[in-house]
């Protein structure tokens, strides 16, 4: 279990990952209560070529069908699969852009580089430079089998992230998997090009008109390697497709959300006799109004909830003050929300069970999201998970703990608040006090 909290901890020195500027190093002090726009595109699906990118010291290990299939695919462990349970009735997809590579149009564009893996750290102060180096390099060959022209539904010169996202696939390995770097890594990542990248008279990925690419590894664990599980991957698309930020603290070794969402160290859940990601945990309740797939119900007195990989998923939302409210959810003990088990302390219990979200408006401004801090104070967070019982988030670096949740093993610390809570079940009956 050690490379887990490794990840964790090391996690926090992303910073900016899902910043969209150059800016992301400074911390300047938000306007108070300046929602970001929503980005909501309300798209059911987004175009996503996939570049695997071979360099002259190493090459992937996979196939494309490989990769097509772990992105494209809708069995469990795929990619389409966690954003189809994740996205309800929009049932979200990404689909294939019209590519003539090797077999045409599965979405993979695989080139090969003259030169070494980059190799460089993402606490480099050269890092990000030499990563976009890397893929103007890529992209310049990977242009001669595709139109990205066709992709500018808007004819605006530029490709929006909802209209073509770039998924790299470095060969070599992933650092935010180790928690440092190692040799032919890359940290996985979101970003934009500041700088003129035209194809096809097109921009591609590009900052000012809220272009996005995404950069993994192939392979996770360099010591005993295997194939990256989904879980990075659909972390770093949920910034580039949907603009959210961190909910880890992405400021300190604890606070933020631990393992109760995908933009958190919930993109780590696995299963039994999985690699850790495998089975990433669904987004945060929050995550999913952010997005604009789930829109939450206000009710008064008992009413139910239905857990997050039943088709009815919904949310209760409860005003606090005009800046404050809680969103109540119910997670599942199967589907991803399995990947839980392996990730929470007592894991290994988990039956599933109610998580309270206490939101900060506050936080969730511009400013916050442009500089990834929107959970960056310990004791001040945008989103907040109200753990039931014994409450660790805030105190040690962890995923948090299945006490986390409020069920009925839990009731005596959480009376106060609510009736009639839960058994495991998929719709449970509640009453709010
Ligand atoms: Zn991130």
């Amino acid at each position: 279990m050690k490379q887990f909290f490794l990840v964790f901890l090391v996690t926090i020195l992303f910073l900016g990952c899902s910043s969209s500027n150059d800016s992301s190093d400074s911390n300047t002090q938000p306007p108070p209560n300046l929602k970001p726009a929503t980005v909501n595109h309300h798209k059911s699906s987004i175009p996503n070529l996939v570049v695997m990118v071979d360099f002259a010291n190493i090459t992937t290990t996979q196939t494309e069908a490989f990769w097509s299939s772990k992105i494209f695919g809708t069995n469990p462990g795929e990619a389409n699969d966690y954003y189809a349970q994740n996205s309800y009735s929009t049932h979200f997809q990404l689909t294939q852009p019209i590519e003539t590579y090797n077999t045409p149009n599965d979405g993979i564009i695989k080139v090969t580089l003259s030169t070494n893996h980059p190799n460089i750290s993402i606490n480099s102060s050269g890092f990000k430079n030499t990563i976009q180096q890397t893929l103007a390099s890529a992209l310049n060959q990977a242009d001669s089998y595709i139109d990205f022209s066709i992709y500018d539904a808007n004819n605006d010169g530029y490709l929006q992230n909802y209209e073509l996202n770039i998924i790299f696939i470095f060969a070599g390995y992933e650092d935010a998997y180790e928690g440092k770097h190692v040799t032919n890594g890359v940290w996985a990542h979101s970003s934009c090009f500041s700088a003129s990248k035209k194809y096809d008279g097109v921009e591609v990925s590009n900052c000012k008109k809220n272009g996005s690419y995404v950069v993994v590894g192939e392979q996770h664990n360099a010591s005993s390697p295997h194939p990256a599980t989904i879980g990075i991957i659909v972390h770093e698309l949920g910034h580039a497709l949907f603009k959210l930020p961190d909910l880890y603290n992405t400021a300190g070794s604890y606070g933020g959300i631990g393992g109760f969402g995908l933009m958190s160290s919930g993109m780590w859940g696995f299963k039994t006799g999985e690699n850790p990601g495998a089975t990433p945990v669904h987004m945060c309740a929050w995550s999913k109004t952010y997005t604009g797939w789930i829109t939450p119900k206000e009710v008064s007195g008992p009413s139910t909830l239905t857990s997050t990989d039943q088709s009815g998923y919904d949310i209760i939302k409860i005003p606090i003050d005009s800046t404050h409210y809680y969103l109540l959810e119910n997670r599942s003990v199967t589907g991803y929300d399995a990947g839980f088990k392996k990730i929470l302390i007592n894991g290994s219990s988990y039956q599933g069970g109610i998580l309270l979200w206490k939101i900060n408006n506050n936080k969730l401004t511009v400013d916050n999201f442009l500089y990834n801090n929107v959970n960056a104070d310990t004791n001040n967070k945008g989103v907040d998970v109200v753990e039931a019982k014994n409450p660790v988030l805030n105190n040690i670096s962890n995923y948090g703990s299945v006490d986390g949740f409020f069920f009925s093993p839990n009731a005596t610390a959480y009376k106060s608040i609510f009736d009639g809570v839960s058994t495991p079940a998929s719709v449970m009956n509640i009453n709010i006090k």
